[in-house]
């Protein structure tokens, strides 16, 4: 039977460890590309985002011009409904102004505000939940990803739903009331 030399199968045996190495690797890499993509696309609409009417980078002026696909459950002249793509329990959807603004305070359409929280109303009995919560993210330290102004809906049933922890401050009445003072000075 022909011998290999014992320092061939040695050599042998590295490049097998190596090879199976690389194939886990680049494996490790593509789906880390992947996540970073998606991570890359939501920081540079960060980036290019502002107050503007439409944005030519944002997903969801995309999603209200029919560039890209989203199950609409609603749509009138200034606002839309659609479902979220990664639901926390189901009926999970998002309602938007229409126009492009990143933040609440951005928006100008003021009548698109008002028809939201009616069409979230509408919406809670379209899917028959008593249970539920509506969530608006703005900037992201408070956890908004997409920047155009959305307001979630999401049903609470039973485990599925919204999380929260609420790390609630105990104030003075004094420190209420100088908090309760400067708003309603700044009240425009
Ligand atoms: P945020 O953290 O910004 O308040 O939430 C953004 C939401 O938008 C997330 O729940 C996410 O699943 C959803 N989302 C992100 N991209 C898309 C998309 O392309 N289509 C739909 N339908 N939802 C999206
Ligand atoms: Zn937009």
């Amino acid at each position: 039977m022909l011998q290999i030399p014992f320092f061939l199968n040695i050599r042998i045996l590295i490049k097998q460890l190596y090879d199976s190495a690389h194939v886990t690797k680049k494996i490790a890499v593509k789906s880390t590309t992947f996540r970073n993509d998606q991570h890359f696309k939501k920081s540079r609409q960060s980036e290019t985002c502002g107050g503007e009417e439409t944005m030519t980078d944002c997903i969801f002026c995309k999603i209200v011009n029919g560039e890209i696909p989203a199950h609409k459950i609603y749509e009138s002249e200034h606002v839309l409904a659609f479902l979220d793509i990664e639901p926390l329990s189901r009926g999970h959807c998002l309602i938007i102004p229409k126009q492009h603004a990143e933040k609440l305070h951005h928006v100008t359409d003021e009548s698109a505000l008002r028809e939201i929280l009616v069409v979230a109303k509408k919406i809670a009995h379209a899917l028959k939940v008593e249970n539920y919560n509506i969530l608006q993210n703005n900037g992201r330290p408070a956890h908004q990803f997409v920047p155009h102004v959305h307001f979630h809906l999401i049903p609470k049933i039973n485990d599925e739903g919204l999380g929260l922890i609420w790390k609630a401050n105990k104030v003075s009445q004094d420190e209420l009331a100088q908090v309760a003072t400067e708003i309603k000075e700044n009240l425009s």
